[in-house]
């Protein structure tokens, strides 16, 4: 039990939710923050319901936050320190996904996805790192995707948004490390969230997506948004690990 308080970002569904999860089964006080206003994506995003209900069913904190505006970010961070008196763990785990022909993506799609995914990284870590020099055992958990260690045809963006995560993600742990913040990433492989059933296996069941993984992953099965939260609690807990990028792929990916 290691009661520290930890802010996820994109914790109203998914990963960030089976994240959120696993801090509070550690012991740990959480705040969940997510984008409470959807503007629309290609698939939906979480609503405030959402991010309600799920606070409400985890027994956790929540606030709205949109990653890719700094005031925003300024204002989870306050609103985490307001309610639990201080921060130890951000978890960058908000996240948008899109695919599809070079010749066909449209700027607005390119500049979206990193806006969400690299932009929200800097900015969030921003607006927390004073409140993580604070703290007498910090760390920040990025998740980025095994999209960050190998390209893929009509992914360009969100590939490249990945690997831009794992690099972000050294760079921090190096400049972060004087002040003994350790910092990591997080590499899912497939899990069956939103980004799966509602955008890149649209239109097909979930037994489809499941026998698929069942297929290409060596373990036998697709990732579970457990899995990410057991991953996630180790890279904030283990004192000496820091500026790696930890595949949860089932063997899947291993570089
Ligand atoms: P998801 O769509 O269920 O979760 C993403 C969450 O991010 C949503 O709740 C969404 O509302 C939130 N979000 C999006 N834009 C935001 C913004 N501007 N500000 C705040 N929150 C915002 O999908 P997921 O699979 O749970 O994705 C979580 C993370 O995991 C993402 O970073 C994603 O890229 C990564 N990932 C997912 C997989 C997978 O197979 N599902 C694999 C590798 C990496």
């Amino acid at each position: 039990m290691t009661n520290r308080t930890v802010l996820v970002t994109g914790g109203a569904r998914g990963i960030g939710k089976g994240i959120a999860r696993a801090f509070v089964d550690a012991g740990d006080n959480v705040m969940i923050a997510d984008l409470a206003d959807p503007e629309g994506w290609r698939y939906a995003l979480a609503s405030e319901s959402e991010l309600k209900a799920t606070a409400a069913e985890l027994g956790v904190e929540a606030t709205p936050v949109d990653v890719t505006d700094a005031s925003s970010c300024a204002g989870a961070v306050e609103a985490t320190i307001g309610a639990f008196g201080g921060l130890d763990v951000l978890v960058n785990n908000a996240g948008v996904v899109d695919s599809g022909p070079l010749a066909e993506f449209s700027e607005e799609r390119w500049d979206r996805i990193f806006a969400v995914n690299v932009k929200g990284i800097f900015l969030m870590t921003r607006a927390a790192v004073d409140a993580l020099r604070g703290s007498e055992d910090a760390a920040v958990v990025n998740t980025a995707s095994i999209a960050g260690k190998r390209g893929a045809p009509r992914m360009a963006a969100y590939c490249g948004s990945k690997f831009a995560v794992v690099g972000i993600t050294q760079s921090f742990a190096l400049e972060l490390a004087p002040d003994g913040i350790r910092v990591n990433a997080l590499c899912p492989g497939m899990v069956g969230t939103a980004m799966w059933h509602d955008h890149l296996m649209a239109n097909r069941a979930e037994s489809d997506f499941d026998a698929r993984m069942r297929e290409m992953i060596p373990l036998g099965r697709a990732q579970t948004v457990d899995d990410m939260g057991q991953a996630a609690v180790f890279l904030a807990t283990a004192p000496n690990v820091s500026g790696i990028a930890l595949n949860v792929a089932g063997a899947y990916e291993m570089h």
